[in-house]
């Protein structure tokens, strides 16, 4: 039996997880928690906001399924990372934000860290068992979400709503929006980067816009290996809950006699900046990358509230990205101090404005 503590679990992923979970006979949950909505009675332990390192240390689980949002999810990504328990990361953000700590976190822990974001998922699945030497190059696939093809100038009115409406993935409000402004795949990139060792150069976006080619690694021989699939969240959930034996899943089987044309073109990074302040966030390392994700958390919440129109949140992530330090964290009181300081900086622009 494993036992499974699961950290967001009124969200998107959670939903799914627990239907996982709950398929499998030998997979048990221990713990679950939410943000602020009450749970009782979902599993043994449970918990709504607060401290969850506080709930894992009650739970002593086999496996974290992080579905936390954004980079409150951190302290139990460090939390199961430095005892060794097992990783199921659905919480991107806190790989962006401490990817030096975390790693550094793991070496000292020994456990595994398994991405359940679905490119990361397919990229693991694409590597797994290759030395880095035989790596040319990993390519993360982003759908280029509703308003592929679209200029600047058509995005100046867009509403949340609009932004709301993905066209190939169903999934919760913050992670929509970051998928329309390309930010998901900026904070993809630098997770990957932190999950696979792979230096920037070494990771390419591309943009294919039926999202059933999820990730593709090519080799120094000229062969490359891709990783398909329909877009389901819980294909790499259950990977990840239930690795390394790839249990059954109720997907169907991928049909291609059925037709399918698989197109990939590049991303347009005038329109949709945040995937290049991303990348250069990533490539300057230090507490950048923690001060990009700060300052877009902000900035979507400003956009989902109406205080900030849709091409305003790259423009205040650039500005907070302009007035980072930048430095180096140390410990965790650097990074959160990094952190705070990006989310003030936007804050005070979003007064000015
Ligand atoms: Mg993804």
């Amino acid at each position: 039996m494993k036992r499974i503590a699961l950290l967001g679990a009124t969200g998107s992923i959670g939903r799914q997880a627990l239907e996982i979970i709950e398929a499998h006979p030998a997979l048990e949950l221990c713990a679950a928690a939410s943000g602020s909505q009450p749970i009782d009675g979902l599993a043994p332990i449970t918990q709504a906001g607060g401290d969850l390192t506080e709930l894992l240390e009650r739970a002593e689980p086999d496996l974290v399924l992080n579905a936390v949002i954004g980079f409150a999810g951190l302290p139990a990504t460090l939390w199961a990372l430095e005892r060794g328990v097992d990783l199921a990361l659905a919480n991107k953000e806190s790989l962006v934000a401490a990817g030096e700590l975390a790693l550094a976190a793991q070496r000292r822990g020994g456990g595994r860290l398994i991405p359940v974001d679905s490119e990361h998922s397919g990229a693991l699945q694409c590597l797994e068992g290759r030395p880095a030497a035989q790596v040319h190059s990993l390519v993360l696939t982003a759908s280029g979400g509703p308003f592929r093809g679209r200029v600047r100038e058509e995005l100046e009115d867009v509403t949340p709503s609009a932004a709301l409406a993905h066209p190939t993935w169903n999934m919760g409000p913050k992670i929509t929006v970051d998928s329309a402004t390309l930010a998901n795949k900026g904070l993809e990139l630098i997770e990957a980067h932190f999950l696979f060792s792979l230096p920037y150069e070494q990771i390419e976006v591309v943009v294919h816009p039926t999202s059933v080619v999820h990730a593709l690694v090519r080799f120094r021989d000229g062969a490359t290996l891709a990783h398909l699939g329909y877009p389901d969240m819980r294909v790499p959930i259950s990977y990840a809950l239930t690795y390394p034996e790839r249990s059954v899943t109720p997907i169907r089987p991928l049909d291609l006699a059925g037709g399918m044309t698989l197109e990939f073109g590049p991303p347009d990074v005038e329109t949709f900046p945040l995937l290049a302040y991303a990348r250069s966030a990533g490539e300057r390392g230090g507490t950048y990358p923690c001060a990009f994700n700060a300052a877009n958390e902000v900035a979507v919440a400003a956009f989902l509230a109406g205080r900030l129109p849709f091409l305003g949140i790259a423009d205040v992530v650039a500005e907070a990205l302009a007035a980072a330090d930048g430095s180096a964290a140390r410990d965790l009181d650097d990074l959160v101090a990094a952190d705070e300081e990006a989310r003030r900086h936007v804050e005070e622009t979003l007064k000015v404005a």
